[in-house]
C-alpha cells in the first residue's frame, strides 16, 4: 500500500483550511470506501491520488441523532450507519430511512461507515475500480461499460458514463426532502439533497456539487407531516450483503388510502439517485391500488434506455415502485 500523510482535524474550519492548501488531500471518515481506493492505487482526474488524509473523526460533536425545535431530524456527518438504523426515533418517524441505513454492507462496515461517507462514496463500476481502465472518469476518452460488462450499469440518464449511484441512504433521504449542511471557505450553506448529486452530463469527473474544499457537516430531515409514511425496498444479486441492483424509497402523505403528496426515488438505476417525478405526478390525488401503483412504475420506466446486458432492471424497477407504493397504503 502506498504511504500517505495523516492529519487529525480539530474543527470543520480546520479541515476546510487544510483542504484549501492541499490539492492532493482528501478527508477520511470511517475509511470503508476511501481505503479501498488507496489500496488499489487508483489515479486520474476523477480519482485523484490522496497524498494527505485529513481525518474528520477527530472533530468533536460530529456524531449524533437529534431533533430540532420544529421536530426535524438532524444527523451529524460522522454518525455511523448503525446508529441511524437502530435509533428508536428514526425507526418510528422515518422507517424508510432506518431500513436504508440497515441495508448497506455488513454489520462491521455499518459500524465504521458514516452517514456522510455513505452519501459521498464513489461509484462501484468495476472498470473505474480497476487500475488498468482509463475511462472517462479517470480522464480517458472511453466508457468500457458501453461495449463491455454492463449488467449493473445505468438504465436511466447515462451519458458518457453509465455508473449507478451506490448509496442506499441517498434515495431514502431525498424521498424525505432532506438537505445537507455544506461547510466551505465561505462558511456554511444548506443544499437540498435533491440538488446535491450531479450526473456525467454536468461533470463526468465527480458525483456531487461539493468543491474540493467543501465538506458535508450535517443532514437535516423535515419533521414528518400528519399521515406521512415511508418505505425502502432493495433488490440485490446475492442474498448476502450486496449493492442494489435496484432500490426504491417512497415517502408520502396518505389520507384515506389516497396519495396526497410524496416522493418516489430510485437507486441503482442512474448515475444519481433518480427522482421518479412521473410516478409522483401520476399518484397525486389517486387512491392507492394495484392499478395506480403499477401505472406509477410503468410511467417512470418509459424513459429507460437499457444497455446490452441490463434490460432486466427495467421490470425490477417497475415492480419495486408498485410494491413500495402499495406498502404505504397498508403501513
Ligand atoms: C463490502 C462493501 C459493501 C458495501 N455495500 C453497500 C451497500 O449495499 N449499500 C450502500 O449504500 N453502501 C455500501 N457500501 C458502502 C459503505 O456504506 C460506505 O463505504 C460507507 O458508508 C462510507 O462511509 P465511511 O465513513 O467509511 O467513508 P470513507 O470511506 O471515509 O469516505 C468515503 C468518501 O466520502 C468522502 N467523505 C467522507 N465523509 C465526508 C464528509 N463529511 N464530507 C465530504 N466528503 C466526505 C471521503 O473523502 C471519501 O471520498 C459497501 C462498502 C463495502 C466495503
Ligand atoms: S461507466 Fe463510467 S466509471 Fe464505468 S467505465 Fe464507463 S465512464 Fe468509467
Amino acid at each position: 500500500m502506498r504511504s500517505f500523510k495523516y492529519y487529525a482535524a480539530t474543527s470543520w474550519e480546520d479541515a476546510v483550511a487544510m483542504l484549501s492548501k492541499n490539492a492532493a488531500a482528501q478527508v477520511i471518515a470511517g475509511g470503508s470506501d476511501l481505503l479501498g481506493w488507496i489500496k488499489d492505487d487508483l489515479n486520474g482526474p476523477g480519482a485523484p491520488r490522496a497524498d494527505l488524509l485529513i481525518d474528520i473523526r477527530t472533530i468533536p460533536n460530529t456524531s449524533y441523532v437529534k431533533f430540532d425545535a420544529a421536530g426535524g431530524l438532524k444527523l451529524g456527518a460522522l454518525t455511523p450507519l448503525v446508529t441511524v438504523a437502530e435509533s428508536a426515533d428514526v425507526l418510528k418517524n422515518y422507517p424508510g430511512l432506518a431500513k436504508s441505513a440497515l441495508s448497506p454492507a455488513s454489520p462491521a462496515i455499518r459500524n465504521v461507515g458514516s452517514i456522510a461517507g455513505n452519501l459521498m462514496q464513489r461509484p462501484r463500476c468495476w472498470y473505474l475500480r480497476g487500475k488498468d481502465f482509463a475511462c472517462y472518469k479517470k480522464g480517458g476518452d472511453f466508457c468500457f461499460a458501453v461495449t463491455g460488462e454492463n449488467q449493473y450499469h445505468a438504465i436511466l440518464e447515462g451519458e458518457l458514463c453509465y455508473i449507478v449511484h451506490p448509496s442506499d441512504t441517498a434515495p431514502a433521504l431525498i424521498a424525505l426532502n432532506a438537505s445537507a449542511k455544506v461547510v466551505g471557505p465561505g462558511g456554511a450553506k444548506d443544499v437540498a439533497l435533491d440538488k446535491f448529486f450531479i450526473g456525467p452530463r454536468t461533470n463526468v469527473l465527480k458525483e456531487t456539487v461539493l468543491e474540493h474544499n467543501e465538506l458535508l457537516a450535517e443532514i437535516s430531515v423535515p419533521a414528518p407531516a400528519a399521515n406521512w409514511k415511508s418505505a425502502f425496498i432493495k433488490v440485490t444479486q446475492r442474498d448476502v450483503y450486496d449493492f442494489a441492483v435496484v432500490s426504491v424509497a417512497v415517502a408520502g402523505q396518505i389520507e384515506g388510502g389516497v396519495w396526497k403528496d410524496g416522493r418516489v426515488v430510485l437507486g441503482g438505476v442512474a448515475p444519481t439517485p433518480y427522482r421518479a417525478t412521473a410516478a409522483e405526478d401520476a399518484l397525486k390525488g389517486q387512491k392507492i391500488d394495484e392499478k395506480s401503483a403499477r401505472n406509477a412504475g410503468d410511467l417512470t420506466l418509459v424513459k429507460a434506455r437499457p444497455m446490452s446486458q441490463n434490460a432486466y432492471k427495467v421490470d425490477i424497477a417497475k415492480n419495486l415502485i408498485a410494491r413500495a407504493v402499495l406498502s404505504l397504503a397498508s403501513a
